[in-house]
């Protein structure tokens, strides 16, 4: 008897092996005009295409609600491209085969002109507001979708668990969940991709990983970035939503979850998943387990910061927080009674973007030996990229006196930057770094424990001058 280890959300050919992936000749950028299209798409495609060069054939599709004509359209991926430090036989490549159109893409005409049949399967990529996206799903039912077509999606993913699964329903019957893409671009950040190498190519680290050794995870990302222009998306999202519900719960499943057989999209995504299903807020008290602060007005080298509530865009009765910390635990025999804070804040004084293991102490400290015997900690750094391990060793002057000193490393900073590696993935057609549609929603649930204890006022918000470390007390 065979038992299928497939979830609601996983589809598999009729032996359960996985669908075979279908390389993708076809980009189809939808909102081309936008931000994260100019900003990190083109420039990410153009390195890609730079380190692989094989890959050149790609025919890339600009779509959008600007009546651009080509000229208009080939100026700015020009623009894109070379600003992002592409190469000329890149832009080359990449400018001899791509067109423009504009297109309404809530509706099925325009899409299905988009999409037209006969050319090789798209990948339709959603560089758009969350809520054109789920629109344009809804339009896709419409339309005729070519075998082996992708839809990229990308965060955030629903607004909460309940608008997640619909989301997921909708795509459910426009394509297999292997083709369809939510995009984390943390997911393809080197340093976080390198959690894999440090946990499973090295002897040391597995066997005390799991409770009995580690006392505590923390998950930190703290910038010094404040809006930049951005208050339209931010204001509505707030650094829970922003970073901690996508971001550093993909970070820390990658973190807690048992070793995988294979570096496959299959094995990864579904013990990252396990470990999601398994996670809920401290002590099942989301109010307790959580923090929010927002930042007043301060100085962050030397640039006067105005309160958050002053910034242009925001709306004070909002009540974003700008700074979010959460404790969860995880019901497995592996970590029960570990706490993993993750953390995010905007405006600090000091970038603080790592992940830290904490061991337990030693159980037993001969007598003899004198001095103070820190926890050792493992710290991996997102950037920039880096790894260290604090250690006690002997002291300067007393060989029995200990002392603490950090091995420490630089990481190869990666061949390309985390979204470079997202398309590689898209365009491969494997969903290794994509997350996985039932995922997208444990993190919603999770995460909507804590927002539904901030909406009933249980947890207060605190403040911290921009510039420092948040409020005066924080744990970490
Ligand atoms: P923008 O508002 O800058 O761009 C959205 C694009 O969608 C614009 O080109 C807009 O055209 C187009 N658009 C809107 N409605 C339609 C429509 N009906 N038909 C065709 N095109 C339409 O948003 P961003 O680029 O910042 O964000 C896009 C997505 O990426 C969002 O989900 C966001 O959360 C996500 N994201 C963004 C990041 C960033 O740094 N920007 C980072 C990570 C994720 P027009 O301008 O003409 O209205």
């Amino acid at each position: 008897m065979s038992i299928s280890t497939a979830t609601p959300d996983q589809d598999l050919s009729v032996d359960g092996a996985p669908l075979p992936s279908t390389p993708i000749r076809r980009l189809v950028l939808l909102g081309a005009s936008g931000d994260l299209a100019n900003r990190l798409l083109m420039p990410a495609l153009g390195k890609l295409l730079d380190v692989e060069p094989q890959r050149r054939d790609l025919v890339l599709v600009g779509a959008g609600a600007e009546d651009w004509d080509e000229q208009t359209w080939r100026d700015r991926l020009e623009g894109s491209l070379t600003s992002g430090g592409v190469s000329r036989e890149t832009v080359d490549a990449l400018l001899a085969t791509t067109s423009y159109h504009r297109a309404d893409v809530t509706r099925a005409e325009d899409l299905a002109a988009l999409v037209a049949a006969g050319e090789p399967a798209p990948a339709l990529y959603f560089a758009l507001p969350p809520a054109v996206t789920a629109r344009a799903c809804e339009a896709l039912r419409e339309v005729d979708l070519p075998e082996g077509t992708v839809l990229v999606l990308e965060k955030p993913f629903g607004t909460d668990a309940a608008s997640a699964r619909a989301l997921n329903a909708t795509l459910a019957v426009l394509v297999p969940e292997e083709r369809i893409f939510r995009v984390d671009h943390f997911l393809g950040r080197s340093t976080v991709l390198n959690l894999l190498g440090v946990r499973f190519a090295n002897r040391i680290f597995e066997p005390v990983w799991n409770a009995e050794h580690v006392a505590s995870v923390d998950i930190v990302f703290d910038e010094q970035l404040t809006l930049e222009g951005r208050a339209g998306y931010y204001d509505r999202a707030g650094a829970l939503v922003d970073m901690i519900q996508s971001h550093l719960l993909q970070v820390m499943a990658l973190v807690a979850m048992d070793p995988i057989g294979e570096v496959s999209a299959f094995d990864l995504r579904e013990a990252k998943a396990a470990v999601l299903r398994a996670c809920r807020a401290w002590g099942d008290d989301p109010a307790k387990a959580s923090r929010r602060a927002r930042y007043t007005t301060g100085t962050i080298d030397d640039r006067t910061v105005p309160d958050y509530v002053a910034e242009p865009g925001v709306d004070p009765a909002r009540g974003t927080e700008t700074l979010a910390e959460v404790t969860l635990e995880i019901d497995s025999w592996r970590w029960a009674g570990v706490p993993f804070r993750l953390r995010s804040g905007k405006a600090v004084g000091a970038l603080r973007k790592e992940v830290v293991v904490t061991f337990k102490p030693v159980p037993h400290l001969p007598t003899g030996l004198t001095g103070e015997c820190e926890p050792d900690r493992l710290r991996l750094s997102m950037g920039p990229d880096a790894m260290a391990l604090d250690l006690n060793v002997n002291g300067e002057d007393d060989p029995l006196g200990l002392d603490h000193v950090t091995l420490d490393t630089d990481l190869h900073p990666g061949r390309l930057p985390a979204y470079g590696e997202v398309l590689a993935g898209v365009l491969d057609g494997d969903p290794l770094l994509a997350v996985r549609g039932d995922t997208a929603v444990e993190c919603w649930r999770i995460v909507d424990s804590v927002l539904g204890a901030w909406a009933a006022d249980e947890t207060p918000m605190e403040e911290y001058a921009a510039g420092t470390q948040g409020p005066a007390g924080w744990p970490l």
